[in-house]
Parts: C-alpha cells; sequence; structure tokens
C-alpha cells in the first residue's frame, strides 16, 4: 500500500473529525476584520486545535493558542487572548455558558464550536431501549451527544414512549442539556415525567440529574449499553459535607474559595457565604485563584474553605474539609464553642 502524504491524511481527519461546524465559523470570521484569532479547547481534542490554526494560517490569520486546557466555556480565555492581541477566540468543545449570577462571559469575539462525540449513540438506544422501564420519559444530556436528541426523541415516540424535551438551564444555552453544574434543563420538565433517559457516559452527570428524583436511564456509548443511575444518588455526598462542616463547626477561621474563571467567579454566592459564617461568628477570609489546587490552601491555618467556584470540585477534594455553601446551613442546627 502506498503512504499516505501528509495531505492525503490531513484530509481524512478532517472528514474523520466533521469539521462542518468548524467551516461555518472561518465563513463567519473572513468576513469580519480580523487579523489574530485566539484558540482554546479542552485536553483530548488539543490535535484538532493544531489543525484548526493550520486552517486559519491558510485563510491568512494569526493564531495563539491558550495553552491550559478548559473543563467547560465557564473558563473562557478571552482576556487572555485580547492580550496576545486576539480579535476573536474560538472556544472549541462547549457551547456558550451563562453566568448564573448575570456577570458579562465575554468582553472578546467569542465563537462557539461544541464538541461532538463520533460514537454510536443511536445504536446502544435502539438494541437496549426495551431496559427503559417508564411511560414518560424526560430527555437531557450532555453537549457531546445532543446533536442526536431530536433523532433519539423520534426513536423513542415510535416505540411508544411519551418524550418530554428538556428546556435550558441556568447555564445553559442547548435544550436538555446538563452541565456538572446545571441539571436545570431536567428539574424544570421533572414534575412531568416517571424517570429520565441520559445521552451520556460517566456517573458524573446523571448524578445531578438524579437529584430531581427520578432515575436515570443512561444511553451510554463507551460502555455500549443503558445503565440506571438511581435517584437521589448525590444523597452520601451531601451528608458527608454536612458531616465536614459539623466536625469543624468549633473553628474560628474559615476561608471562602471562588475563582478568576469568568464563569467560576460567584461573587454573590461568596457573600451569602460570608455573611452566613459571620452570623456564626466566625472570622472569613476570602480568597481566589484561576485553577482551583488543593495543595495551595494548606498552609494558612485554615482548617475548612467553602467552595464558591466549579461546584463539581467539592466532590474533588478529599483531604482537606471542602464544602458546599449549603452545607453551611447545617451551622444553625447546632452548638457552637469556639477553639
Ligand atoms: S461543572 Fe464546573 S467546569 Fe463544568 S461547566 Fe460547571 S463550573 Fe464549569
Amino acid at each position: 500500500m502506498t503512504p499516505k502524504n501528509s495531505r492525503e491524511k490531513k484530509t481524512e481527519d478532517r472528514q474523520k473529525f466533521n469539521y462542518e461546524e468548524f467551516e461555518e465559523v472561518l465563513e463567519e470570521i473572513k468576513e469580519e476584520d480580523y487579523d489574530t484569532i485566539g484558540l482554546q479547547g479542552p485536553d483530548g481534542i488539543k490535535p484538532q486545535l493544531i489543525d484548526y490554526a493550520d486552517q486559519l494560517e491558510e485563510h491568512g490569520f494569526d493564531t495563539v493558542i491558550i495553552g491550559a486546557s478548559t473543563f467547560g466555556a465557564c473558563g473562557i480565555a478571552d482576556e487572555k487572548a485580547e492580550r496576545m492581541g486576539a480579535d476573536a477566540l474560538i472556544h472549541v468543545g462547549h457551547t456558550r455558558f451563562l453566568h448564573p449570577e448575570r456577570q458579562d462571559m465575554d468582553d472578546l469575539n467569542v465563537y462557539y464550536l461544541p464538541y461532538r462525540e463520533d460514537r454510536d449513540l443511536m445504536g446502544v438506544l435502539r438494541e437496549h431501549y426495551e431496559e427503559i422501564d417508564a411511560e414518560k420519559v424526560g430527555l437531557v444530556g450532555v453537549t457531546q451527544y445532543m446533536d442526536r436528541a431530536e433523532e433519539a426523541r423520534e426513536f423513542l415516540e415510535d416505540k411508544g414512549f411519551e418524550v418530554v424535551e428538556g428546556k435550558t438551564g441556568l447555564r445553559t444555552t442547548e435544550p436538555g442539556q446538563v452541565l456538572g453544574c446545571d441539571a436545570g434543563a431536567a428539574h424544570n420538565i421533572a414534575h412531568k415525567v416517571d424517570a429520565f433517559v441520559f445521552l451520556g457516559s460517566g456517573h458524573f452527570h446523571p448524578s445531578q440529574v438524579s437529584e430531581t428524583g427520578k432515575d436515570i436511564y443512561v444511553v451510554d456509548p463507551y460502555e455500549e449499553h443503558i445503565w440506571v443511575e438511581p435517584a437521589n444518588s448525590l444523597d452520601d455526598e451531601t451528608r458527608a459535607e454536612h458531616a465536614r462542616v459539623i466536625k469543624h463547626k468549633d473553628k474560628k477561621k474559615w476561608g471562602i474559595v471562588t475563582s478568576s474563571k469568568k464563569g467560576q467567579n460567584y461573587m454573590q454566592a461568596v457573600q451569602i457565604a460570608k455573611e452566613k459564617l459571620e452570623k456564626h461568628g466566625k472570622d472569613v477570609y476570602v480568597f481566589v485563584e484561576d485553577r482551583i489546587f488543593e495543595p495551595d490552601y494548606k498552609g494558612f491555618g485554615i482548617d475548612i474553605y467553602v467552595n464558591c467556584a466549579c461546584p463539581r470540585m467539592t466532590k474533588d477534594w478529599q483531604d482537606m474539609a471542602f464544602v458546599s455553601p449549603s452545607a453551611l446551613d447545617v451551622l444553625n442546627e447546632v452548638d457552637i464553642e469556639h477553639e
């Protein structure tokens, strides 16, 4: 077999990655008077960022790539791109993120290119739909598969299910789309359904939906079957957070952590948490950092921090006491004796 030259290889990759949406963005960008374009995306699609940069350069643009990966459009890097002289930023991987406290998210022109996972989601649904034990289902999922939501809905209705489409949440822009910090799309319709059908994989997002009190049938293209995330599966984590607050209830010094990432900078939440703690006589210190790492908060002589950044990090910190603002309410139910 003749080895493929690099141009043939690139063309093949472009077909594989489905560059249609990128080409639409490229057409829009060409109509503007831009010289330099920033690029930003999560781990896993970094080769695509390089290829997008090549294509932009082919069309006469200079490019600058944000080195750090991003976990969501909450971490939009338009300010960094602007500092490097960019006129616009292409954020790859996620849809536009709406700030729950209505802060501005974009200072620069930002184009969003959501990543769509090329896995056989519909094949899994077709093969295993009979395992869905419900009549009325809510249809939700993650960005990577929401381009197939309409096809999934039509299929399920054809098989006799009553399907209620999810609405947008507080932070989301696609109907039915769920983020780790926003299952509003499911909460909005929970009262109308017996269970949810979730397009995606892993427990991270379905566990958020489980707070609706309904079972979640996860159509998982990685596991290649449908499995059930039980209702209220986060209850154990919530109890664990309450236990952490109670363990540290007599500590005088408490920290509050927020992020300088635009979509994780929750100043109203900081203020509410501060007032709750000060009501109980605590000395409160507010911290900010772009990306929040547990070791940075060791050495201040503070044993417990309140997380007012990405809500999902509370679940990831195990060594130090790190709790959600809502967990502070248990302080109202206990006696406090400062150490
Ligand atoms: S879960 Fe965290 S990282 Fe993901 S979009 Fe929400 S704030 Fe951003």
